[in-house]
């Protein structure tokens, strides 16, 4: 695989950028929940979803998890997908609840992982969210804009592989990781979103279109 500075990439995102301070959440719950309001939809939508959640006393497990499906449905309604968003909340609630949501997050990282890929609709990103921005643990999250980015940089692989490389280049740091991935975001909405290739801040110049 071809080599690329990470930790170059970071300062000049962090430059360009400045702190991003993610997850913005009250709650390690609320983070969770996020998680999966954002699949597939802007991040205005999950804050409605999450303002209406909250007006109904529903950002925690237990109420959640008996809460009517209808009512769930009726508030995360603004971000799409609401029938299969409002059943996996529903579900994921009735798990945490059930467990409690500190003896969820007190098992080692790689644990917690496959424990969140278990739960209906927690795909690889979604997990590593709530693995970084929910428990704070160390797993770096990959999405579509650092596939992307790291496609353009001439490096290619699947999730697993490119949370690798940027977990071996990297210290094992969760407040970096947590920086890391929201200043990509950040980035991609800027610049990949808006196709600023030619000023693109990560490419050699000569390699610019
Ligand atoms: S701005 Fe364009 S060239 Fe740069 S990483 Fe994004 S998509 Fe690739």
């Amino acid at each position: 695989m071809k080599h690329t500075n990470l930790k170059q990439i970071y300062t000049t995102l962090l430059n360009e950028f400045g702190h991003q301070d993610w997850w913005p959440a009250d709650t390690p719950f609320e983070v969770v929940i996020g998680t999966v309001l954002t699949q597939q939809t802007r991040w205005t939508n999950v804050e409605q979803a999450i303002a209406n959640l909250k007006e109904h006393g529903l950002l925690e497990p237990e109420t959640l998890a008996q809460a009517e499906i209808e009512l769930i449905e009726e508030l995360v309604h603004c971000c799409g997908f609401y029938r299969q968003k409002a059943s996996r909340l529903n579900n994921i609630a009735k798990y945490f609840a059930d467990k409690g949501i500190e003896n969820v997050f007190s098992v080692p990282t790689d644990e917690l992982r496959d424990e969140m890929l278990s739960l209906n609709g927690v795909g690889n990103e979604t997990a590593d969210s709530i693995v970084l921005y929910a428990a704070n643990k160390p797993k770096f999250v990959i999405d579509a804009y650092t596939s992307r980015i790291m496609n353009c940089l001439g490096i290619n692989g699947n999730y697993i592989r490119l949370q690798e490389l940027f977990e071996q280049e990297l210290p094992t740091n969760v407040d970096l990781y947590k920086e890391y991935h929201a200043l990509i975001v950040e980035f991609a909405k800027t610049y990949c979103g808006k196709k600023r290739c030619g000023e693109c801040l990560l490419l050699p110049d000569a390699a610019k279109v």
